[in-house]
C-alpha cells in the first residue's frame, strides 16, 4: 500500500478477512472507524468455521463458551471490554455499549451478562456440535466426560495435563482471536478484538483480547495495535501499546512492530517452547499497515476503500529465539 495514503483502511488478522469487505462498506459510505471495527468483528464472531471466535468457538474446560471482547476508540481514547461472557453471541457490541455508556471499562462474568440483558442483548446457544466433539475429543478422549459435580481434584488434574499439551494444541490452529483496526477518512482509528479465549481454558481465565494496552490499543494520533497468540505474553508485554509507544517515539511501523517482538524475548515462559505464540497487526496514524508473528508461516489480510477485495500479505517474521 502507498506510504501515506488518507484512505479508509482495515487491517485484521488472518481470520477477519470474512468481516473486511462489511467494514470497508462502511467506511466508503462515509461511516465511522468504530461501526466499521464492529461490523466486522460481528461477522468473524458469526463464523461457525472459526473456533476461536463468538458462536462454534472452543469451551472452556467445564464445556461452556466463554468469550472475551475489547474495543478502543483511538480519538477519544476510550475503551470497553468484557471477559468470560457466556450465552451472548456479540460480545464486541457489549464490549462497545460498556464503553459508551458507563462509567466503567470492564465488565466480566456473570455482571456482564446483567449488563448484556440490561440492554436488550439477545442470548443464543454459543456451543455448536462441532466445537462440542472437539472438546469431548480433546478433554476426555474416548471415555465418560466429567461433569461440573466432579471433585474439582479430578478437574484440576486434567486441565494440568491440557495445559502440558498447551503447545500442540496451539499447533491444530483451533484458537484464533479475531482483531481488526479501522481508519476512518476523517483520520480516526478504531480497534476491536474478539475471542473465545484458550481451547479448553480454565473457568474465568482472561487472557489479552479484553485486556487494554495488552492485546488492544489505539492512539489516532499514533496509531494502533492488536495481538493474538499466547494472550499471558502480551499481558506481561503490554505488547500492543508497546507498539504505539515505539510509535509514538517515532519509529517507522514495522520497527515498532519488530521492537515489541523482540521485547517478549525477555519473558520467562516455559509455555512458550514453540514459535508459533504471539502475532501483532498494526496501523500507523496515517493508514499504513504491517504485521508480525513469531512464526514465519503466518499471514495478515487488509484492505482499503478503493479495494475490491482483502488482501492477504505475510507477516513480518521474528522468531521468539534469537537465530
Ligand atoms: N490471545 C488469545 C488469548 O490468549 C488467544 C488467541 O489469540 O488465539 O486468549
Amino acid at each position: 500500500m502507498a506510504r501515506g495514503a488518507q484512505v479508509g483502511v482495515v487491517v485484521g488478522s488472518y481470520n477477519a478477512r470474512v468481516g473486511l469487505p462489511a467494514a470497508i462498506e462502511i467506511l466508503r459510505a462515509g461511516g465511522s472507524a468504530l461501526d466499521a471495527v464492529v461490523a466486522a468483528v460481528k461477522l468473524v464472531e458469526d463464523d461457525l468455521t472459526d473456533h476461536g471466535v463468538g458462536t462454534g468457538g472452543i469451551p472452556n474446560l467445564l464445556g461452556q463458551v466463554e468469550l472475551d471482547a475489547s474495543i478502543m476508540d483511538g480519538t477519544a481514547l476510550a475503551a470497553g471490554a468484557v471477559g468470560a461472557v457466556k450465552h451472548y453471541p456479540h460480545p464486541i457490541e457489549i464490549a462497545r455499549k460498556v464503553m459508551e455508556v458507563t462509567p466503567h471499562v470492564m465488565l466480566v462474568g456473570e455482571g456482564a451478562e446483567l449488563f448484556a440483558r440490561y440492554h436488550g442483548f439477545e442470548p443464543a446457544n454459543l456451543l455448536t456440535e462441532e466445537a462440542e466433539r472437539e472438546w469431548r475429543r480433546c478433554i476426555h478422549g474416548d471415555g465418560e466426560a466429567p461433569g461440573e459435580g466432579n471433585a474439582w481434584e479430578d478437574q484440576y488434574n486434567l486441565y494440568m495435563r491440557v495445559v502440558k499439551d498447551w503447545t500442540k494444541l496451539l499447533h491444530k490452529e483451533i484458537f484464533g482471536t479475531t482483531n481488526v483496526i479501522a481508519r476512518d477518512r476523517e483520520g480516526n482509528i478504531a480497534c476491536a478484538v474478539s475471542t473465545s479465549g484458550w481451547g479448553f481454558k480454565w473457568p474465568g481465565r482472561l487472557g489479552d483480547s479484553p485486556i487494554i494496552g495488552a492485546g488492544n490499543y489505539a492512539d489516532s494520533r499514533f496509531g494502533a495495535a492488536a495481538c493474538t497468540g499466547r494472550g499471558e505474553m502480551a499481558i506481561r508485554a503490554a505488547s500492543a501499546h508497546s507498539v504505539v509507544m515505539y510509535l509514538r517515539q517515532g519509529m517507522p511501523l514495522e520497527e515498532a512492530l519488530r521492537t515489541a517482538m523482540v521485547d517478549l524475548r525477555a519473558l520467562v515462559d516455559p509455555f512458550a517452547e514453540r514459535d508459533n505464540v504471539m502475532n501483532i497487526v498494526a496501523m500507523d496514524r496515517e493508514g499504513n499497515v504491517a504485521a508480525a508473528s513469531t512464526s514465519a508461516a503466518a499471514r495478515f489480510v487488509f484492505q482499503t476503500t478503493e479495494m475490491d477485495d482483502p488482501e492477504e500479505r505475510p507477516r513480518i517474521h521474528v522468531p521468539l529465539r534469537e537465530e
